[in-house]
């Protein structure tokens, strides 16, 4: 199958082959991965290589830990002003979709909040421009949502907050080469880029620990997976697994800038295709906003857009069907799915309205 979809989304075919050749026999030990101890020399040296290798592909400084972390990027919303909304300063968020929205609901049950931009008016259509951003007085950090899977709009340049910059990264990590250093915490939950669901990966500059209140529960204080290697209770074990082959595949690559290139291709083949119809696709996202991971746009009517997601369906593709709060379809286009792919849907996306448009 051609898998487009949102997420849990594709992975690698050599990854996943890798996955069933050392499913029974993990190395020489005669178990499964799964049934290692996670105090077991062999799953250490899973756990520290993936480690290793985000910190190698994602160019990551000293000055940053990297932590892997449970409860999807959705228990981030509520970790990250528990741990930094402190002080009686202000989270600040940048709305661009829903999930912005969820972490906004999540940070004012902890503390005082502030929309610092939002394209909320155009149903999320496009990515505030970084003038646009107004701070808050006391400002905790800046939050915003690096992709917006759902509406399909990305950001291309990160603002110059002059606060904390905080993003979730879930739907575009390792999807392009990105300045680390810029970021006080990156969080992402794996089911896109990373690998499958269960592991949430979080980079964090090493001083904002410091500012962590004493009484939170210690699964949610990030200072317990930095003072413990990720491993004070059992982690996902078989998540991190599959996490550190994507890793090695990734790296095999050539990198994430190879990885961003290829990216840029395959969305280029798609947006072509909406580009050229003559109206048929209706983008959702505006040019400058849009996203290279999730390719969102609407078709004549309803009627049309059921048989084309039934058209395509025939042919293979899966998971093409659009969000509610956008309609129409989505193709979900990470890191996993081939050019190829793009390829026979953009040639689909010609064809289909010559016959039933
Ligand atoms: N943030 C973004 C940008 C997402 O795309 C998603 C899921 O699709 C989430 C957060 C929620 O992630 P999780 O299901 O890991 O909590």
């Amino acid at each position: 199958a051609y898998n487009f979809n949102a997420g849990p989304s594709a992975l690698p075919l050599a990854v996943l082959q890798r996955a069933q050749q050392e499913l029974l026999d993990f190395r020489g030990t005669g178990m499964s991965v799964m049934e290692l101890s996670h105090r077991s020399k062999e799953y250490d040296e899973v756990h520290n290589r993936a480690k290793q290798l985000l910190k190698e592909l994602m160019n990551i400084p000293d000055t940053h830990d990297v932590l892997f972390l449970q409860g999807g990027a959705s228990l981030q919303f509520s970790m990250v002003p528990m741990n930094f909304l402190t002080d009686g300063r202000v989270g600040n968020y940048v709305l661009t979709g829903a999930w912005s929205e969820k972490a906004l609901k999540e940070a004012k049950k902890v503390g005082e909040t502030h929309i610092a931009a939002s394209s909320k008016e155009e149903n999320y259509a496009y990515i505030p421009a970084n003038e646009s951003i107004q701070l808050s007085e006391e400002a905790a950090y800046l939050h915003i949502t690096s992709n917006n899977t759902i509406f399909g709009t990305q950001w291309n340049e990160f603002p110059d907050a002059d606060t904390d910059l905080i993003a979730d990264m879930s739907s575009d990590i390792l999807s392009r080469e990105i300045d680390v250093a810029k970021f006080a915490l990156i969080y992402a939950g794996a089911q896109k880029n990373l690998g499958p669901s269960g592991v949430t990966v979080a980079i964090i500059r090493t001083d904002l620990l410091e500012r962590i209140p004493e009484n939170l529960p210690t699964m949610l204080d990030y200072r317990t997976y930095s003072t413990s290697n990720s491993l004070y209770n059992t982690p996902p074990t078989f998540a991190i697994y599959m996490l550190s082959l994507v890793l090695e595949w990734v790296k095999e690559q050539g990198g994430v800038g190879v990885i961003e290139k290829r990216n840029q291709e395959k969305a280029g083949v798609i947006y072509a295709a909406i580009d050229e119809s003559d109206g048929f696709y209706a983008p959702h996202a505006k040019k400058d906003s849009r996203s290279l991971m999730n390719i969102t746009f609407t078709l004549p009517n309803e009627e049309v857009t059921k048989r084309f997601l039934a058209e395509a369906k025939e042919r293979g593709f899966v998971g093409l069907a659009g969000h509610r709060s956008v309609g129409g379809c989505r193709a979900s286009v990470y890191n996993a799915v081939p050019l190829e792919a793009c390829e026979a849907l953009a040639q689909f996306m010609k064809e289909f309205p010559k016959y039933f448009g």
